[in-house]
C-alpha cells in the first residue's frame, strides 16, 4: 500500500479515537502478565481471562518460573475461567519454558523484531495473533495485531477484504502508516473498542462514527450518505 493510501487508516484511526478516547492498552502489571493474557484470550472474553489472572495472582503463582512448577492439571484448575483450560494450561507451560529458557524479558527485549516473531510463533500454542500481543504490548515493537475485530471493520469499510491471510492484511496496515508502536498500540485497542461496543456482528450503525464513509452499513441504506469510501481518501 502506498503513502498515499495511508490516509485512510489514519482517518479511520482519529475517527475512533475521537469516539472512544484514549484506551490505555494492554491492561497488564507487567510484561509478562501481558504475555499471559496474550495466551488466555485465545477464543474467549477478556472478562474471562480477567478471572484466570486474578486466579494466578491470588496464588502467588503469576512468574514463570512458579508456573512451570505447578503439575499442568493445577495450572489448568487456576485459569479454569479462560476456557480450553487443559490445551491453555499446556500452552502456557510451554511459554514459560521457552521464557525462561531464553533469559526472560531482560535478554529477549535486546532481540530484533523478526528474529523474536519467528522464535514467537515456533512456541507450542502460539499463533500469529497470540505473538503480535506479545510484541507489541509486552515489548513495544511496531506490530499491528489482526483479530476478528480488524477484519470485520475493514471488510465493512470496504478497505480490506476479511479473508486476505493474517500475514498480508498486517503488512498492509504496517506498510501504510507510520511504524510507531505508539500508534498501532491505540489503533488496535481502538478496533477492539468499536467491534466489541458498536460494530458487533449485528452492527449498531446508528451509533457508529464511520457510517459516514462505510460502505457496507448494516441496517442503513448503502447510498443513503451519498458519501463512498473514495470521498474520504
Ligand atoms: S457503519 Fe455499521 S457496518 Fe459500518 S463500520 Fe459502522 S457499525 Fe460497522
Amino acid at each position: 500500500m502506498s503513502t498515499r493510501e495511508a490516509q485512510p487508516l489514519l482517518s479511520v484511526y482519529h475517527a475512533l479515537k475521537k469516539c472512544h478516547g484514549p484506551q490505555y492498552w494492554w491492561p497488564a502489571e507487567s510484561p509478562f502478565e501481558v504475555m499471559v493474557g496474550a495466551v488466555l484470550t485465545q477464543n474467549t472474553a477478556w472478562t474471562n481471562v480477567e478471572k484466570a489472572v486474578t486466579n494466578l495472582k491470588d496464588s502467588d503463582c503469576l512468574d514463570p518460573g512458579k508456573i512451570i512448577a505447578l503439575p499442568v492439571t493445577e495450572l489448568a484448575g487456576l485459569i479454569r475461567p479462560s476456557g480450553y483450560f487443559n490445551i491453555k494450561a499446556k500452552r502456557l507451560r510451554a511459554l514459560c519454558v521457552w521464557y525462561i529458557e531464553q533469559g526472560a524479558h531482560s535478554q529477549l527485549s535486546q532481540w530484533n523484531t523478526t528474529e523474536l516473531r519467528s522464535a514467537l510463533l515456533a512456541v507450542h500454542g502460539v499463533g500469529p495473533e497470540t505473538a503480535d500481543d506479545i510484541l507489541l504490548y509486552a515489548f513495544h515493537r511496531p506490530v499491528f495485531v489482526i483479530d476478528t475485530y480488524t477484519r470485520r471493520i475493514f471488510s465493512r469499510l470496504g478497505i480490506f477484504r476479511d479473508d486476505l491471510p493474517y500475514e498480508d492484511l498486517r503488512l498492509n496496515f504496517e506498510q501504510a502508516l507510520p511504524t510507531d508502536s505508539v500508534l498501532f498500540n491505540e489503533y488496535h485497542a481502538l478496533l477492539v473498542s468499536h467491534g466489541k461496543d458498536i460494530c458487533r456482528k449485528q452492527p449498531r450503525c446508528n451509533l457508529c462514527c464511520l457510517e459516514r464513509i462505510c460502505i457496507n452499513p448494516g441496517f442503513i441504506n448503502r447510498q443513503s450518505s451519498g458519501v463512498k469510501y473514495e470521498d474520504f481518501s
